[in-house]
């Protein structure tokens, strides 16, 4: 499938016109190729510029002083990493009176100045980042370093993020969580705020803090239409993420995360099975002790367990929790879990939570448990509040997940800017299509 143009190109005979055409670059002739070793095949070629080049500052007429070589890493061909080395015109400007005295001709749909990396191939490196490939096997592929692999995608990653001003999607829910970002060398670890769409499964953002007033001047700021449609906000136990709610999107219905909710209960009777475990077999774990055994069965989901593990469960409190103070923690935890039961209407809900509060308020309870029913206490309208909506920190959760990910793979980030960056590209959902008319000079 030839159109005229190409087989214009095909019929002349003449030179390597029909290489020019495979490389694929505008404005290039392929002076040679050249099979280096058997992984490396590099392309030499001459920036043709068919008009005239004029003084930038002074317009004057200009003369071709030399032309330098740099060797440039483009898209790999049939599996192997290429190179160009692309001639560049340097170029001298006559006028005595003019402060130019050389510069060099760029093409920026070839490589942005000063780059060591084509635009094409830092484009398509940037969508890999996008799908999750890691920058060690794009290095890879590419073949150079990983560090020249990150500088590409960081930079063109970044001027995407800034061009693609309809990113965040309308949403009605959004959740705001912490995450730790630490630097590799032994410094403080640094708190940042991931702010999420709940409902379009979207990063919203990243912010390098988690002070109240630099999240919530975000949220403030945040587009007309994003205030408009936003109606529930999720977050964990946290008073500051709950100040900031109040403070900058004052309209928002604060929900609990379940999930946060069953991990406190959870939490507890850990620390309850420990406490108990310790007094009766001592501070030394014994794979033998009945409760260290138990210790998985008890914070598995009662439903999920086989009649068997159930059957052993009870038979291994029996044996290691003689005052039954493992047996009431793990009913309450179950109870939390039964709470989270869509089918439930508002009010029995409420019934419920109050009667779990209730049980952890009386005197005879440890000291763990009547801790978690103060907390139940202190945010039961926020817990409850998950009733009129269902909706979860699920998705934020699974968002810092894909992040705890990305650090892990990426083995440490120095820089905030190029973890945001990153972030954002693989669970931020940019307009891709906006990645073919980003221009880097
Ligand atoms: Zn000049």
């Amino acid at each position: 499938m030839l159109n005229q143009k190409m087989r214009g190109y095909l019929a002349s005979s003449h030179d390597t016109r029909m290489l020019d055409i495979l490389c694929g670059l505008k404005d290039v002739h392929i002076l040679s190729i050249e099979r280096l070793d058997t992984t490396l095949i590099t392309l030499e070629m001459d920036i043709t510029k068919r008009q005239r080049k004029f003084c930038p500052t002074c317009s004057s007429l200009c003369v071709i002083k030399d032309r330098p070589v740099v060797i440039i890493n483009d898209l790999p061909a049939f599996q192997f990493p290429v190179r160009l080395r692309l001639v560049k015109h340097r170029l001298r400007c006559p006028n005595a009176a003019c402060p130019v005295t050389t510069f060099t001709l760029t093409d920026p749909r070839i490589a942005p100045r000063r780059s060591s990396t084509s635009t094409r191939c830092a484009k398509y490196l940037t969508r890999q980042v996008g799908n999750g490939v890691t920058i060690s096997r794009l290095a890879a592929e590419i073949g150079c370093s990983w560090h020249t692999v990150n500088r590409s995608v960081t930079r063109f990653g970044a001027a995407l993020l800034a061009a693609d001003t309809q990113r965040v999607k309308k949403t009605v829910a959004m959740g705001l969580d912490e995450i730790s970002f630490r630097k590799p060398v032994r410094e403080a670890r640094q708190w940042c705020t991931t702010v999420t769409g709940v409902d379009s499964y979207q990063l919203i953002d990243i912010l390098p803090t988690r002070e109240a007033a630099p999240v919530a001047a975000y949220l403030a700021h945040m587009p007309q239409a994003f205030h408009q449609t936003v109606r529930y906000g999720t977050l964990d136990m946290s008073a500051l993420y709950s100040a900031i709610y109040s403070v900058a999107l004052p309209h928002v219905t604060q929900v609990v995360d379940p999930f946060h909710v069953v991990q406190c209960a959870n939490r507890s009777l850990d620390e309850v099975r420990r406490r108990v475990q310790a007094a009766t077999w001592g501070t030394r774990v014994k794979r033998s002790a009945p409760l260290y055994r138990a210790r998985r069965r008890l914070l598995t989901g009662e439903e999920r367990l086989s009649p068997k593990a159930r059957e052993l469960l009870s038979s291994l409190l029996e044996l290691g929790d003689p005052d039954g103070e493992v047996a009431f923690a793990h009913r309450i935890k179950e109870a939390i879990r039964d709470f989270y039961d869509r089918s439930l209407s508002y009010a029995s809900a409420e019934a419920l939570l109050d009667d779990v509060i209730l049980h952890l308020s009386a005197s005879a309870v440890s000291p763990e448990m009547r801790r978690l029913g103060r907390t139940l206490h202190t945010w039961k309208s926020r817990i409850l509040a998950w009733h009129t909506c269902h909706f979860s920190n699920g998705k934020t959760e699974a968002a810092n997940r894909t992040i705890k990910l990305m650090k892990r793979i990426g083995y440490g980030f120095t820089n905030f800017e190029n973890f945001r960056v990153r972030a954002l590209l693989f669970a931020g959902h940019p307009t891709w299509k906006l990645l073919d008319s980003i221009r880097i000079d």
